[in-house]
């Protein structure tokens, strides 16, 4: 049996892990929990379950967060729309976790306010519960959405969630008010309601960095072959980067995102009537067009809705489309035709039509949603399903679910999973801040100013990116620099071999695209070349030797 060799992380605990020890026999790890899939719902339950004392292992193919957990339009929201599927509680859950989850993670997720411009032909999505009421009692609107139905949606959506820190919902008059400048002249009035930004792939680097500071073992670039129940433990076979071993487990998540289904099917082997319903994402990145922060919120003739959000200072990010995806879920790309529906939307409303040259960076993922039997895409519950087989030691299948709820999806997976291990503690996670968050959210300017006035040669948007990134340990990442040079090699657009170091010994990072894609966006800023040189450096074995040192 090759024994498991785990990346070393800042904060990795001993090697003792739950009762058993690893590398020391032929024997095959045994832990409570075997997670496979390392986006936000396999790392935010191994987080959780870790925190309650359960030992627990999480494997990952590739880069945390590679798939969907990487893709999305990177809010904490209730979800408007929803209230249209009289999705009451995923709305009531969500909305009640924005403010959670921003206390918590102060420097990654932020408030926003979205503008809604108010125009009469904008018309309701196809066959909502809502659309169909409102086609009985007024059928003279024939779909349109009337502005009165509009503000009982956000008057439920202020009150639904129990909000303390975000700013209620206000009326715009778009002559006046800055919003209104970008748009056509068309467009008078706006509601403009709250919910939050977050940075969805640090959110999964970070969740995952927490549970191993908590005991968890974080596995990347190591698939999950097979699964097979033995009397009462699965053994599951993985093959990582130093080839294959064996890891058994008392039970098994399957957090395998648009892999859920081929994971029950072609890994466990089971038979089952439950299925995922792959539905496409795609966004367009664009230079910025407008010059406020904040974002917009367009409902379209089609019924459908997309975000126009300000997006790394100097960008904005429009998304998203829904559309049924075929094929495997690996590499979704933002198709032609996506690209073009989002700058036709778009252009409805800003006075200046988006082009698809003024399209500089796309991406694109795949919803993982709960095969309900929806008509449309668009329809299909947002919602999560946890599906518990115990036909055995159990299988926890997890289907569906959003950024915004993944911790209470992880608390809701450990209720399940709490029969089959009564010494685990209960819920705490609320309000429990991820490494860097712990600092509250009011303070982000005065952390940015504290820390350029102690290192003077950062610049404005240097501090800012560092703080956002970062939090409380920027000042530990930067060690008492004096000068840039003091960080050693300069990747460019203020990327330096300091901060690729802790990101590869604290947050996972193994290659160029996982720093400039995900742990941050600045693959926005740098030229190839300069992303190969990066590339370069990060392969290099003694690079990797020195940030596992620094690790240790
Ligand atoms: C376009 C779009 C926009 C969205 N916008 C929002 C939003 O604004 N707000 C919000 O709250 N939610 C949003 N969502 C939803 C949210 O992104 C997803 O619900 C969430 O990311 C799903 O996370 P996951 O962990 O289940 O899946 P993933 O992130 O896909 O993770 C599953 C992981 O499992 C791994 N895996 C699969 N098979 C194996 C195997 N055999 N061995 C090892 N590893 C394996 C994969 O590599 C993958 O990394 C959006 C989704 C999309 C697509």
């Amino acid at each position: 049996m090759i024994p498991l060799d785990l990346p070393l992380i800042k904060g990795h605990p001993p090697r003792h892990l739950g009762g058993y020890t690893l590398h020391d026999s032929a024997a095959p790890v045994k832990v409570d929990l075997f997670i496979i899939g390392g986006g936000i719902n396999g790392c935010g339950i191994a987080r959780d379950a870790a925190g309650r004392g359960l030992s627990v292992v999480v494997a990952e193919q590739g880069d945390l967060a590679q798939a969907t957990s990487s893709a999305s339009t990177k809010l904490f929201h209730g979800g408007l729309r929803y209230l249209e599927y009289f999705e009451f509680r995923l709305v009531r859950e969500a909305l009640e976790e924005r403010e959670t989850l921003l206390v918590a993670m102060p420097h990654i997720s932020w408030p926003m306010r979205f503008v809604l411009p108010y125009h009469r032909n904008m018309r309701f999505e196809g066959d909502t519960p809502t659309g169909r009421l409102m086609a009985a009692i007024m059928p003279w609107m024939k779909g349109r959405r009337p502005a009165w139905l509009i503000r009982l949606g956000l008057l439920l959506y202020d009150t639904l969630g129990g909000r303390k820190i975000l700013p209620a919902t206000r009326t715009l008059d778009l002559r006046s008010d800055p919003a209104g400048r970008p748009l056509q002249p068309k467009f008078l009035h706006a509601y403009e309601y709250s919910d939050c930004w977050i940075e969805d792939s640090k959110l999964v680097s970070l969740s995952a960095r927490d549970a191993v500071i908590r005991g968890a073992k974080i596995l990347t670039h190591t698939r999950v072959i097979s699964a097979e129940r033995r009397s009462d433990f699965w053994h599951v076979e993985i093959d990582g980067p130093n080839g294959r071993s064996s890891v058994t487990a008392r039970a098994l998540i399957n957090a395998g995102g648009p892999w859920v289904e081929d994971i029950i099917r072609n890994v466990a082997r089971i038979n089952s009537s439950e299925g995922v319903r792959l539905v496409r994402g795609s966004h367009i990145v664009t230079r910025k067009l407008f010059d406020h922060d904040r974002c917009y919120f367009f409902q379209g003739t089609d019924g459908r809705i997309i975000f126009a959000i300000p997006y790394e200072q100097d960008f904005t990010l429009i998304g998203t489309t829904d559309m049924d995806h075929v094929g495997p879920p690996g590499s979704p790309v933002c198709t032609q035709e996506e690209r073009d529906y989002l700058c036709a939307f778009a252009s409805q409303y800003f006075a200046k039509p988006v082009t698809p040259a003024q399209v500089v960076w796309t991406y694109s993922g795949v919803r993982p949603l709960y095969n309900d039997g929806a008509k449309s895409a668009t329809a299909a519950t947002r919602d999560y399903v946890l599906s518990l087989d115990q036909n055995g030691p159990p299988l926890l299948n997890v289907f569906g679910g959003k950024i915004t709820t993944h911790r209470r999806l992880a608390e809701s997976a450990l209720a399940k999973l709490a029969p089959f291990f009564p010494k685990a503690t209960g819920n705490w996670t609320a309000k429990v801040p991820l490494p860097g968050g712990d600092f509250h959210h009011s303070k982000v300017a005065d952390l940015t100013a504290e820390l350029k006035s102690r290192h003077g040669f950062l610049t404005e948007y240097w501090a800012a990116r560092l703080i956002r990134a970062y939090g409380t340990e920027a000042t530990t990442l930067l060690n008492g620099a004096k000068t840039a040079a003091d960080l050693g090699q300069d990747f460019g657009a203020t990327l330096t071999e300091r901060e690729v170091r802790w990101l590869m010994s604290h947050e996972f990072a193994q290659a160029a695209a996982d720093v400039v894609w995900r742990r941050t966006k600045l693959g926005l800023r740098l030229s190839p070349e300069q992303i190969g040189t990066l590339d370069a450096f990060m392969a290099r074995p003694t690079t990797a030797q020195s940030a596992h040192r620094a690790a240790e």
